[in-house]
C-alpha cells in the first residue's frame, strides 16, 4: 500500500500513517509491530520535547517529553499512530523505558549545562498498572542523578479510570519516592471530580481542545476559568496545554493560570535543540 509521509510541519497533523483500527492480526498490522519492535531497539524512537513556561514571568520551567518514530522511508511518526498499537502488542514497557530513559538523560545534560529544568513523561493505561514502573525510576533517577522532584508523569483521567484501584496504588508509590504528578487532558474524562482528591497529584493540564477555541467563546472561557480557580483552591499547578496565540495566553494569565505550553511559546523539538532554543530566546 502506498503510505503517505507525515508532515511533522504540518499543522493538521498531515495523513493518518497508519488507521488506528487495524485489525490485530492483518498482515499490515503485524509489520508494523514487528517494525516498531525492531525501532524500540535500534534507537530510532526517540523523544522531542516542548517548553512549558510560567505565565507571570514567562520563565521556562522545564519541557514534556513527546515520543517520536523515526521511520527509515516516512519520515516522522507520530505517537497517536503507534502509542495504542504498542500497548495492544505488549511493547509499551519497553517504549515507556525508552522515553524515560532518553527523557532522564536529556535532562541530566541541561543540568550540567546549568539549565535546572524539569521534565513530564506521559504514562499510557497499560504502564499505570505495572509494578515494574517503580523499580524502573528509581533505577533511572538515580542513574542520571536527577532529583525526583524534576521528573513530572503526565497520566489521563481515563487511564486512571481504566483500573483505579491499581492506578492509585501505583501512584501513591511513585509520589512516595518524590516524582510529581500530573493530571493531562482534564476535563475531557467521564469521572467526577470527586477522585481528584484522592490522587496524590499536583498539577492538571487543561486539555488544549478548551483553549483552542477560547476566544470568542463564552463557554471554554468558563470551563478554563473554572479549571483555573479549581486548582489554584486545591493547592494544584495548572498547566494550559496547546495555547497557540498571544491573546490566548494573555486571557489565561488574566484568569491567574500558572504554566503554559504550545505553539506560541515553542513547537516539541529535538532535546539536543533546548540549550540553543533556550540562549536564542534570552537574547532576544
Ligand atoms: P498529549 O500528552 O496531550 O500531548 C500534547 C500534544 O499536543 C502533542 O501531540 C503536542 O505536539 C501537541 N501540541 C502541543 N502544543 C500544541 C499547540 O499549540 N497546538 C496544537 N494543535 N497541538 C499542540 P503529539 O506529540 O502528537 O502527541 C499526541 C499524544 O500522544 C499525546 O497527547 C500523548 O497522549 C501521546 N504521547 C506522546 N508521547 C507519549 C509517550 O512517550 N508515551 C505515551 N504513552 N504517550 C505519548
Ligand atoms: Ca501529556
Ligand atoms: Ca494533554
Ligand atoms: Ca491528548
Amino acid at each position: 500500500a502506498d503510505l503517505a509521509m507525515y508532515d511533522a510541519k504540518s499543522s493538521t497533523g498531515g495523513m493518518r500513517l497508519y488507521e488506528p483500527d487495524l485489525h490485530a492480526t492483518s498482515p499490515r498490522r503485524l509489520t508494523l509491530v514487528s517494525e516498531l519492535r525492531a525501532a524500540l531497539h535500534d534507537g530510532s524512537v526517540v523523544v522531542h520535547v516542548q517548553p512549558k513556561a510560567e505565565l507571570a514571568s514567562g520563565r521556562v520551567v522545564g519541557v514534556e517529553a513527546l515520543v517520536r518514530w523515526e521511520h527509515p522511508e516516512r519520515g516522522w511518526v507520530p505517537p497517536d499512530d503507534f502509542v495504542s498499537v504498542a500497548e495492544r502488542s505488549g511493547l509499551i514497557g519497553l517504549l515507556t523505558t525508552r522515553v524515560l530513559d532518553a527523557s532522564l538523560a536529556a535532562c541530566a545534560r541541561w543540568r550540567a549545562d546549568c539549565h535546572d529544568l524539569g521534565v513530564a513523561v506521559n504514562l499510557s493505561t497499560r504502564s499505570l498498572q505495572d509494578p515494574a514502573l517503580i523499580d524502573e525510576v528509581t533505577g533511572l533517577l538515580l542513574r542520571y542523578g536527577v532529583p525526583a522532584h524534576r521528573l513530572t508523569l503526565e497520566v489521563t483521567e481515563s487511564s486512571v479510570m481504566a483500573d483505579p484501584g491499581r492506578a492509585v496504588a501505583l501512584l501513591d508509590q511513585l509520589r512516595a519516592l518524590g516524582v510529581r504528578l500530573s493530571i493531562d487532558d482534564f476535563g475531557t474524562g467521564y469521572s467526577s471530580l470527586s477522585y481528584l482528591q484522592r490522587l496524590p497529584v499536583q498539577e492538571v493540564k487543561i486539555d488544549r481542545s478548551f483553549l483552542s477555541a477560547l476566544r470568542g467563546d463564552g463557554e471554554n472561557v468558563a470551563i478554563v476559568r473554572a479549571i483555573v480557580d479549581l486548582g489554584r483552591h486545591l493547592g494544584l499547578d495548572v498547566v494550559a496545554e496547546g495555547v497557540e496565540d498571544q491573546a490566548t495566553w494573555d486571557l489565561l494569565r488574566s484568569m491567574g493560570c500558572h504554566l503554559v505550553q504550545g505553539w506560541h511559546l515553542a513547537r516539541p523539538m529535538p532535546a539536543e535543540e533546548l540549550p540553543g532554543w533556550l540562549a536564542g530566546r534570552r537574547s532576544a
